[in-house]
């Protein structure tokens, strides 16, 4: 099978979005973390190079993505999708007008691709884009949450002066009455875009059927940037069809663990569901009781001591998830990166070593929870299986600390996944893949 489509995504839980929406239309896919240094499984058809580029520097987050360009060059993919999320998350500081424009461009020139699209459209999402305009849920992106997001406040919701304030090429609109007559319609608007000058356009898309309309006009256009809602028409292109062996993965073996260092509203939900059906095998920690210096494998070993026993009797939670009062406490205690950091390392440690107690079926929960626990289990790559709730699939990895066979594990972002998603995820594993 030979590689068709070469993804690089400005985050490591936002790769595993597009990843997983590629699979549900088809593709075979692996997820990499950063640029691979090992050849990829020979049954793969879509790569996934998952960068942390999102909120650096501009200029590092160009040379990042041009060296993951590179890369998927010489594996001789056909076509190459920039993801970023679908609230088109960009990097305000000072002169800095965001990090999609200049990866945008940098990607075209490399290329050497006269035209592109820009559309974080996800609408199983509730993300819509509308005459130029970014929707999430009922309301404009910038009177969203996202107008007070900590790292990339979105206060204008006009995606194509967004996208011009951090383009030197000029953005235009592929707006949704064109995008509703098909892709002949799309095909010719391109043309005349170009001939007016432009080289980037914003797409509208209100519903999947849009993207369905989209995708067949994105064929030969050899650089795509958006959300991941896009990818849900792109295996069409080959000729892939959504099939149970797209998201095959190898049998699950070893016993099940949970981690969570997620305090999102959703990860809070789902921890009480859990303590609710099985409060033996849950472990709580409790960073007010550790003192400044105590080693981290320190404060992990009395929660493996537990773990061992409790593993043979099902699944066990380990868990720092709190309400925002509690974690403010922990935070005035411990001081607030600080605090996020020594807990990220202590159950990414946890993590680790539930791994070699025979854990083969991994929950993490968290963005940066499971940013730790992957890089302290070594994964290098991810071979991408079914779905367990949007946006959330099983995977199966390699690390030195599992058993030959290898790991399977599901990283969940704070917000995703029903209350049983802890007991419906080990469930899913052993169910029908799609
Ligand atoms: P989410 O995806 O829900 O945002 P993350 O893992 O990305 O979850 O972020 C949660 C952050 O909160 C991490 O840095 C984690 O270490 C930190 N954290 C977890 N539990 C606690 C706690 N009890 N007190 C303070 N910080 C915590």
């Amino acid at each position: 099978m030979s590689l068709l489509l070469g993804c690089i995504a400005d985050d490591f839980t936002g790769a595993t979005d597009l990843a997983n929406n590629l699979v549900r239309a088809g593709m075979r896919v692996v997820q990499t973390i950063g640029v691979p240094t090992s050849p990829l499984p020979p049954d793969c058809n879509a790569v996934v190079v998952a960068l942390k580029s999102r909120t650096i520097a501009p200029a590092d987050a160009v040379k990042q993505s041009l060296d993951a360009l590179a890369w998927l060059q010489a594996q001789q993919v056909e076509q190459v999708y920039f993801k970023y999320c679908s609230t088109f998350d960009s990097w305000y500081s000072g002169d800095v007008r965001g990090n999609i424009g200049p990866v945008t461009e940098a990607l075209m020139d490399a290329l050497s691709c006269p035209f592109t699209i820009a559309t974080p459209a996800f609408p199983d999402n509730q993300r819509t884009v509308f005459k130029g305009h970014l929707f999430v849920g009922d309301v404009l992106l910038s009177d969203s949450g996202m107008k007070n997001h900590p790292l990339t406040p979105m206060r204008d919701a006009n995606l194509v002066s967004v996208m011009q304030a951090q383009c030197q090429r000029r953005v235009g609109l592929i707006d949704f009455k064109t995008v509703a007559l098909g892709a002949t319609a799309v095909t010719s608007r391109i043309a005349e875009l170009q001939a007016q000058g432009v080289s980037i356009a914003v797409v509208d898309a209100l519903s999947n059927d849009d993207l369905y309309k989209l995708g067949p006009a994105l064929k030969d256009m050899r650089l795509l940037t958006a959300g991941s809602g896009v990818a849900i028409a792109l295996p069409a292109n080959w000729g892939l069809q959504p099939s149970a062996a797209s998201a095959q993965l190898p049998p699950a073996m070893g016993l099940k663990a949970i981690v969570s260092g997620s305090c999102s509203l959703a990860t809070q939900g789902q921890v009480a569901h859990f303590l609710q059906h099985h409060p033996a095998q849950a472990w709580q920690l409790d960073p007010l009781k550790w003192s400044g210096n105590t080693p981290v494998a320190e404060l992990a070993a009395p929660v493996l001591q537990w773990a061992e026993k409790q593993l043979s009797h099902g699944p066990v939670l380990v868990y720092s998830t709190a309400d925002a009062e509690q974690v403010k406490a922990v935070q005035a205690q411990l001081g607030q990166a600080q605090a996020g950091e020594r807990m990220e390392q202590v159950l990414a440690h946890i993590a680790q070593g539930l791994v070699r107690l025979g854990v083969g079926q991994l929950v993490v929960a968290g963005g940066e929870t499971s940013g730790a626990c992957v890089q302290a289990l070594q994964v290098t790559q991810m071979h991408i299986g079914a779905q367990i709730d949007p946006g959330v699939p099983w995977c199966h990895a390699h690390s030195p600390s599992a058993a030959a066979s290898g790991l399977h594990l599901t990283l969940k972002s704070g917000n995703f996944g029903t209350p049983d998603f802890f007991t419906k995820a080990f469930e899913r594993l052993h169910g029908p893949v799609l």
